[in-house]
């Protein structure tokens, strides 16, 4: 057992669970053939007969996101239940035509998992309780001023998953890096895009605090959160608030928050609903999904490596963190190294992740070019590293052919060659150059004599300028102090 007292807040321990839900990246709704993709159609316009509620529309379950569900349990270290179940869960809502909502409650298609975070350096294994299948609602808003509700019900239907994980997290910080590395986890499972920007996660935080570590205190629900950030922001004033409500003998009120982006900070909804509310029943029109062991390993065989595994390869080439994350968080970055590895000596791989984390990075910071766009070759960014390792081009040079062939494509060496950025390294040839270069500095050449270094740097950059920056300047060194030594 860990000690949960390094946790409390004024005497209070915190108590976290969040829910999440993440909408699948399938190319047709659960139920139906209207397409998913919602990002930039029109309202209204990706919706059919069973999307709507129609009378007599039968819904069919969706294969594809049967099998996404069996790779997000993967990437929970765990393995979809092999019988699970629709329900009906009733609620009238502009935005939701049936009356109802398919999903889940009895048998869902994942039961347990773990999600592993770091939080200043200690690691956290989080549990999840539960991992259901269920369709999105639409979308209402309501315009400023206007006496009516817009409905777009693009997003009904949407599948989602909807992780719940158990109570295990007691401060702001695990919930916000729990929540970073629930939207790793499902893009590295290839399961849902994970753009928060266009709502594809939401998470639901529960926060209760209590003096004493075995008995929770009441629970409130802020829902709707769509960045890690205001994850952070709702479960500290949440915290706070509690502690404050509590102190001045008051009582928490079970209840649904709202996160309130301008102020930070989060305001009640309304009271919190009872399963019995919403007349649970099982969906009739969808048959149970049984799934069977050849199935799971066939889907096993498909599933890409996670970034706790990279994070492992990453740590053994002595990188600084910064880069690691930074490799992560980029997933094409993050699946290149994993190419890279395979292949490249330690030194190599260690170079090429340095080049992607901040070169490259700097690169896409500038909006030259994308992740996911970028051209990134192992074979290319290994000849690349060649070149410096042997010296044959300069690390400006090196940079310059990077971002040539990170934005185009195309082998460093003809580029160097094009670019006539090959160093010279031909022995005979900088000889020369040093030979006038120590005949046009004689003060700097006595200098050296009597043991003075800071003239040799001299001299390299008057061989370096004489080269046009080509000379191989460790050669030149060698060959100045032996020509100064003759
Ligand atoms: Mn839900």
């Amino acid at each position: 057992m860990s000690d949960l007292t390094q946790y409390e807040v004024d005497g209070y321990l915190p108590t976290i669970g969040i829910e999440c839900h993440v909408q699948l990246k399938t190319k047709t709704k659960l139920f139906s053939g209207s397409g998913n993709d919602a990002r930039e159609a029109p309202p209204n316009t990706l919706i059919s007969h069973i999307d709507l509620g129609m009378p007599g529309a039968l819904p069919v379950l969706n294969e594809k996101a049967v099998e996404y569900a069996t790779r997000a349990a993967l990437a929970f270290n765990t393995e979809p239940q092999k019988y699970s179940h629709f329900e009906r869960k009733h609620y009238f809502y502009p935005d939701s035509p049936n009356g109802y909502q398919i999903t889940q409650l009895e048998k869902p298609i994942v039961v347990g998992g773990t999600v592993a975070i770091t939080v200043d350096g200690v690691k956290h294994v989080i549990q999840l309780n539960r991992v259901q299948l269920e369709a999105d609602a639409g979308k209402s808003t309501h315009p400023a001023g206007a006496d009516y509700t817009l409905v777009d019900l693009n997003r009904a239907g949407t599948p989602l998953l909807e992780i719940v994980s158990e109570a295990d997290m007691h401060s702001a910080e695990q919930a916000k890096a729990y929540a970073h590395e629930l939207y790793l986890l499902m893009r590295y499972a290839d399961v849902s895009d994970a753009n928060l920007y266009y709502g594809n996660m939401r998470f639901d935080v529960n926060v209760s605090v209590s003096k004493d570590h075995k008995q929770l205190g009441i629970r409130t629900e802020t829902k709707n959160l769509n960045s890690f950030k205001a994850v952070l922001g709702a479960a500290e004033y949440e915290i706070e608030r509690q502690i404050e409500v509590l102190e001045k003998g008051g009582r928490i009120d079970q209840e649904t928050r709202g996160w309130d982006e301008a102020k930070q900070k989060t305001v009640s909804q309304r009271g919190k609903e009872d399963a019995h509310d919403y007349r649970y029943f099982p969906e009739p029109d969808i048959p149970p999904v049984v799934l069977d062991d050849e199935y799971i390993a066939a889907i096993r065989k498909t599933m890409p490596p996670m970034p706790d595994v990279l994070r492992g390869k990453l740590e053994g080439l002595n990188l600084d963190d910064s880069v690691i994350e930074t490799l992560v968080e980029e997933m094409p970055a993050g699946r290149f190294m994993f190419k890279v590895l395979e292949t490249a000596k330690p030194d190599e791989a260690k170079r090429i992740a340095n080049w992607l984390a901040s070169d490259v990075q700097a690169l896409i910071g500038e909006e030259k070019v994308s992740w996911d766009d970028a051209v990134l070759e192992v074979e290319a960014f290994l000849q690349l590293s060649k070149l410096v390792e042997t010296s044959q081009i300069s690390s400006t040079s090196a940079k310059a052919i990077l971002f040539v062939i990170v934005e185009h494509g195309g082998g460093p060496v003809v580029i160097a060659k094009e670019r006539d950025l090959l160093q010279v390294s031909d022995e005979g040839e900088i000889e020369k150059i040093v030979q006038q270069v120590i005949k046009a500095n004689p003060q700097a050449a006595a200098d050296v004599r009597r043991g003075e270094m800071k003239a040799i740097g001299f001299l390299v950059g008057q061989v370096m300028k004489e080269s046009k920056g080509k000379a191989n300047p460790g050669m030149a060194q060698q060959l100045i102090r032996k020509q100064i030594k003759s």
